[in-house]
This record gives C-alpha cells, sequence and structure tokens, in this order.
C-alpha cells in the first residue's frame, strides 16, 4: 500500500515521463497537432479501475480520458449505478491518440504497457473493468485468465485473479463507442454495468 502522498509523486513520474515520451511512434504526432499525451482521471484510492482504448481527438485536445460522446455515454452508465468519475479510475491503454483514430498496433500497446502496468501496481483496484477488446485481451493475459474469449463471449463475467497486493475481479465490458452504434450492445452494455454495483 502506498501512501496518498506516494501515490501523488508516482503518478506524477509516469506524467512527466509520457510527456517526454519521444520513443513513442505517436509521439511526433502529438507534438505536430498541440495535443496531450492522456495518463488517466479519477480517484487514485478507486475500487473500480476502468481501461479503454486510446485518446481520441477530444481528449488528446484536453488531457482526460473519455470526454466525447462515448465518455458522456461512459458517464451515464457510471450514474447508473450511482457513481461518479471521482469515484473510480478512468485510464487507457495507449495513452496517445494514434492517428485517425485508427486501432493501436501490438507495437505501441506494448510501448505503453509499462505505464498502464505502474498506474495498476499504484492503485491497486479490486475491479479493473476493460472497455473493448484490446484492454481485455492485455489484461487478461497480463493476469493469467486462461483461454481465449472475445468480448461478446467475456462481456459482464467475472474472471477472479490473484496479484500481488490481492484478490482482483476483472470485468469485461463492450467499448462504449460501440455501444453507441449498436442497440444491442447497449443493453448489454447497461446491464453488464449492474455487475459492478456490488462492488461499491
Ligand atoms: N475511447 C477510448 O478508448 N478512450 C478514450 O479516452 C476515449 C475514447
Amino acid at each position: 500500500m502506498f501512501s496518498k502522498e506516494e501515490k501523488v509523486r508516482k503518478m506524477k513520474e509516469i506524467i512527466d515521463e509520457l510527456l517526454s515520451f519521444k520513443k513513442s511512434p505517436l509521439y511526433k504526432y502529438r507534438i505536430k497537432n498541440k495535443y496531450f499525451p492522456v495518463v488517466g482521471e479519477g480517484s487514485y484510492s478507486a475500487n473500480i479501475m476502468f481501461i479503454g482504448e486510446a485518446p481520441g481527438k477530444n481528449e488528446a485536445l484536453t488531457g482526460k480520458p473519455f470526454c466525447g460522446r462515448s465518455g458522456k455515454f461512459l458517464d451515464e452508465m457510471l450514474s447508473s449505478i450511482k457513481l461518479k468519475r471521482e469515484d473510480v479510475y478512468i485510464t487507457n491503454i495507449v495513452n496517445d491518440r494514434p492517428p485517425e483514430n485508427r486501432d493501436p498496433t501490438l507495437r505501441e500497446i506494448k510501448l505503453y504497457s509499462g505505464f498502464l502496468d505502474r498506474q495498476i501496481d499504484l492503485i491497486q483496484p479490486k475491479i479493473i473493468a476493460t472497455l473493448g477488446r484490446f484492454s481485455m485481451v492485455y489484461i487478461m493475459e497480463k493476469f493469467g485468465v486462461e483461454g481465449k474469449y472475445s468480448v461478446g463471449e467475456a462481456h459482464g463475467k467475472e474472471f477472479i485473479v490473484k496479484t500481488d497486493y490481492g484478490k482482483l475481479t476483472i470485468v469485461p465490458l463492450y467499448h462504449p463507442a460501440v455501444a453507441l452504434y449498436n442497440v444491442s450492445n447497449k443493453k448489454s452494455l447497461l446491464k453488464d454495468f449492474k455487475v459492478l454495483k456490488k462492488y461499491i
């Protein structure tokens, strides 16, 4: 367990490293467009951590995760289980915007994963809710969940794993952007959110 001061100090180290993360292929694109890296937002002692994919344009312009349309939907889902952003921690697997919102590459995921790992170590969440395929695959592998799943198969299920700091439940969810364009995914996502309720 880290003290509040240690958490703030360690998070600042992550932010500073990301600001000068020149070895990333996305760094030049960030500078050219006057974008920010998007680290994470919320409580450093949150029980629930949400992990999305990568920042879109709104996020890169503000440095905040999920502040566009899918963010609005994420806020609605949070409030459906009486949570606010300040109660949880929200981050992404890749911290810089990929050009034209393309999917992050495997190389980019590998390159940025250390920042995510450090945020997990620091916050020590009891639940990780992955948003979409990329963070689900990374988190399931990282914590040794056996078998391979699609989001369609795994969404709303609870995968309990052991970590250095204790028990962790992984709950894969659809990405809110996908749910915005597909009514049945939207219904699933709203239903799956109820699973998180018992951990509040
Ligand atoms: N989509 C994501 O995966 N992350 C964000 O921060 C915004 C949109």
